[in-house]
């Protein structure tokens, strides 16, 4: 299979999955679309987590609110700023970007979603993204200061069209933020097997922290912060252990070494 990304031959790695030799990511052969109308929020999303979308508000927000929070730690005077939510699902990160005074916009493919987030006050756009980014560049329109992406890359089957539409939406010195499962963590590095059994069958491509570096630059941006997203201890070798846990917490506090990660990027000023 080809590279989703520069479109170069990948070499096998196991089972469904390649590595480019250039980029590192890793892509699945057999990953297939799916669609995300309300029973992915509800039934697909209660499957995985326990619980359904609405229910975890207050988990989410209270990541969302961290996230901003390492944002401004790049830039302090971004207040006011405009941010667009690409896969903006209920809205909540939008509430809070609002809160914390950023002009806040979603573009969300599920119709129902849509509706929910417009009956509590989000400025959302229905339709796909593809199609949403080619009328928003076709029109002239300005490029956003901040446009957010969270665990929606991993799900497109042509990364090397997503990235090039979302570096077209950045202005020049602006920054892009993502979530993403991250390839450099206890789940891929000590139970293979296991990553392979619970890969999501619509997960396109898997990054590193690393891999993201090497696509990022492709597309005019620099990776200006990467952190653990998940703090699982217990995925480590002994992580049940109390104190190895603490230690294993404490590492994946400081390195990015976790099976989900976030990340700050800014496009380049040419
Ligand atoms: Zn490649």
């Amino acid at each position: 299979m080809n590279c989703p990304v520069c479109g170069e031959p990948m070499l096998p790695l196991m089972k469904d999955f390649a590595r480019c030799p250039f980029d590192l990511l890793i892509a699945c052969k057999s990953a297939a679309a799916t669609t995300y109308e309300e029973e992915y929020f509800f039934e697909e999303y209660k499957k995985q987590y326990g619980r359904t979308y609405l229910d975890d508000k207050e988990f989410l927000q209270k990541r969302f609110r961290h996230r901003l929070h390492l944002l401004q730690k790049q830039n302090r005077f971004l207040a006011g700023k405009s941010i667009l939510e690409i896969g903006s699902a209920a809205g909540f990160f939008l509430e809070i970007a609002e809160e914390q005074g950023f002009l806040a916009e979603g573009w969300e493919i599920s119709r129902q979603m849509t509706l929910y987030a417009e009956s509590q006050g989000r400025n959302v756009k229905q339709g796909s993204f593809i199609d949403l980014a080619e009328s928003h560049i076709e029109q002239g329109l300005n490029p956003y200061d901040i446009v957010a992406m969270f665990y929606v890359l991993e799900h497109c089957p042509n990364q090397q069209k997503i990235w090039d539409l979302t570096a077209q939406l950045v202005r020049p010195g602006g920054f892009l933020l993502l979530a993403l499962p991250s390839a450099m963590g206890p789940l891929y590095t000590f139970q293979r097997d296991k990553w392979i059994q619970t890969h999501p069958g619509d997960h396109f491509a898997d990054y590193t922290p690393k891999s993201l570096r090497r696509v990022a630059r492709r597309f005019g941006f620099l990776v200006r912060h990467v952190s653990s997203e998940g703090i699982h201890p217990s995925r480590f070798p002994g992580g049940k252990l109390p104190l190895l846990k603490n230690l294993y917490a404490l590492f994946q506090k400081l390195v990015p070494f976790s099976d989900t990660m976030f990340s700050i990027l800014q496009k380049k000023v040419l």
